[in-house]
């Protein structure tokens, strides 16, 4: 298999140039938690939560290790987050996630009052920033979170395709 990992080219260069901080490097980890989500056979999507320039929370989709379906990476990494800061306010917080958010973990954001989610591939079958709801948009719900979606969307997205090819494969156990 071959891989091609195309940068995000003239867009990148234009937010060097403004300065822009990019949001590449938090990503970089947050797929580093995808990774090792892919080694415990588990649904690769990872998620990191950085405040003041630091992470404070660092986790990957659990659901089949904790038998739990409320183990995605983003609740874990805001259950984290919330205990570094002694709060469930999440305030000053940028979340990273591999992954559109779903709408249950949408909602713990909303919930938690992060303020910023910056996240990769989209989901179009769960997907609730962008794909089939616009739920941190919504101007019914008493928060409104800033978003940035597609970051290394290539990275994010092949991590799961490669994931779920193999889990079509001979050795499928599903
Ligand atoms: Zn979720």
């Amino acid at each position: 298999m071959d891989f091609e990992f195309p940068d995000d080219g003239d867009d990148g260069l234009r937010r060097m140039l403004s300065g822009e901080q990019p949001h590449d490097r938090w990503m970089r980890l947050a797929l580093d938690e995808a990774r090792a989500a892919a080694e415990e056979d588990e649904v690769p999507v990872g998620a990191v939560v950085v405040a003041a320039g630091r992470v404070i929370a660092s986790a990957h989709n659990q659901r089949e290790q904790l038998a739990d379906p409320t183990a995605h990476a983003e609740m874990i990494a805001l259950t984290q987050a919330a205990a570094h800061l002694g709060s469930w306010r999440l305030e000053g917080c940028t979340l990273y996630v591999t992954l559109e958010p779903c709408p249950m973990c949408a909602g713990a954001i909303l919930q938690a009052r992060v303020p910023t989610v910056v996240w990769g591939a989209a989901d179009p079958k769960a997907g609730a920033v962008a794909s089939l709801y616009r739920l941190f948009e919504d101007a019914r719900l008493n928060h409104r979170v800033e978003h940035v979606g597609g970051v290394l969307a290539e990275q994010c997205g092949h991590i799961l395709t490669d994931f779920f090819r193999g889990k079509r494969g001979p050795s499928s156990r599903e």
